[in-house]
């Protein structure tokens, strides 16, 4: 059996707990002006691809038996990771560490058509949990490419979805970090240019590099439809709305999630005096409180809301028990679960689906 190596899942607590200041204390340093509240974004949390990715991952468990391994972390949240773990699932960060014959999930991030290829020839059985919104972009790549376009990949080098979609068709993309970037990039054919994005980003940053590319090369081509998903849309449009009015923003998710990571730019960007991301309640720091009138809340879409739930109840023990729930839009899309676990499902009288938005409730 080969060596396993597993994706580190470190929990960044403080190795000593520190005295946390009682309310009074943190009131007395800097005095409140003003009754305290928190502002709550709706939508918040988990998307209807995450969702599905982590029942995927269940299902095997519950239907298979352990071990199930994971390539990378299923969707980018630790707490979601590690409890998977504690159930029987394995992380690796490639196929040839999972023994041959073993069942492999790919993640909600997607994966090249060389990571298929691989698992493959190793007679790997798989399930591919990539997010369908994710699988639309890599279909766009195909397409494109097969049409001798040039695609410029708006995105983060190196994050795992950009180089899934990358691998779609290396020959003919380019990755566009950045608006900066989009000043100096050099193309093969200006009128046969496509640009295409991670769904993940910053939307109004996104639009900003379009806007410098469509400067140098005004023949460049929009993708069919949106590629930045409609959970990343709506978690940022949110998220705009409070920022304006609060004087702390809290951002529940990790940092690999890179739409938790743009909700914090978004809020400072959009007004708030201080914003904070935290994978736990236990990270915030009272300091943060100190003249603090209004904290706004908010989750990346791979973050259940249990977590959520622990930083209000934080929050309460510091004086911030009026919840103001701020809804800027209803989600109610839903994914059928991966094919592959259909079947099994299906033979077994499982009616399992995949839901959208589970973890915005708080029973997880
Ligand atoms: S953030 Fe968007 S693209 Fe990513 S898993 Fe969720 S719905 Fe899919």
């Amino acid at each position: 059996m080969p060596t396993t190596s597993t994706v580190p899942v470190s929990l960044p607590l403080p190795s000593v707990p520190r005295r946390r200041r009682s309310r009074e204390e943190v009131e007395a340093a800097v005095p409140v002006e003003g009754p305290k509240r928190v502002l709550l974004a709706a939508p918040r949390g988990y998307c209807a691809g995450v969702d599905r990715a982590v029942i995927a991952v269940e299902k095997a468990l519950e239907h298979y038996g352990p071990p199930v391994y994971v390539r990378k972390q299923i969707v980018h949240n630790l707490h979601v990771v590690s409890t998977l773990e504690e159930r029987g699932a394995i992380f690796v960060d490639e196929t040839d560490e999972a023994p041959e014959g073993a069942l492999v999930i790919f993640s909600a991030h997607g994966v090249s058509p060389a990571v298929v290829r691989s698992a493959e020839q190793r007679g790997l059985r798989t399930i591919d949990a990539t997010c369908p919104l994710v699988t639309k972009v890599h279909r766009e790549a195909v397409r494109f490419a097969k049409d001798d376009y040039e695609i410029l990949l708006i995105g983060h080098e190196g994050h795992e979805e950009v180089e899934g979609t990358y691998g779609e068709a290396p020959e003919h993309t380019q990755i566009v970090n950045s608006p900066e970037e989009a000043d100096t990039i050099q193309v093969r054919d200006p009128d046969k240019l496509i640009w295409l994005s991670q769904t993940t980003l910053s939307v109004d940053e996104t639009m900003e590099t379009v806007r410098r590319l469509r400067e140098r090369f005004p023949n460049l081509q929009d993708p069919p439809s949106d590629d930045i998903c409609y959970a990343t849309s709506n978690r940022q449009a949110a998220i705009k709305k409070i920022a304006p009015q609060a004087d702390l923003v809290i951002v529940v998710g990790s940092a690999n999630s890179s739409n938790s990571v743009r909700l914090v730019e978004v809020a400072l960007e959009y007004g708030a005096k201080a914003s904070h991301r935290v994978d736990f309640a236990s990270q915030v720091d009272e300091s943060w409180f100190e003249g603090v009138a209004t904290v706004g809340v908010t989750s990346g879409a791979s973050v259940p809301e249990v977590l959520v739930r622990d930083v209000l109840s934080l929050l309460a023990d510091y004086g911030y028990g009026q919840v103001d729930e701020v809804v800027t839009a209803e989600e109610d899309i839903l994914f059928s679960l991966p094919k592959e676990l259909r079947a099994t499902l299906k033979e077994k009288g499982d009616s399992s689906r995949g839901l959208g938005g589970r973890g915005a409730r708080p029973a997880r």
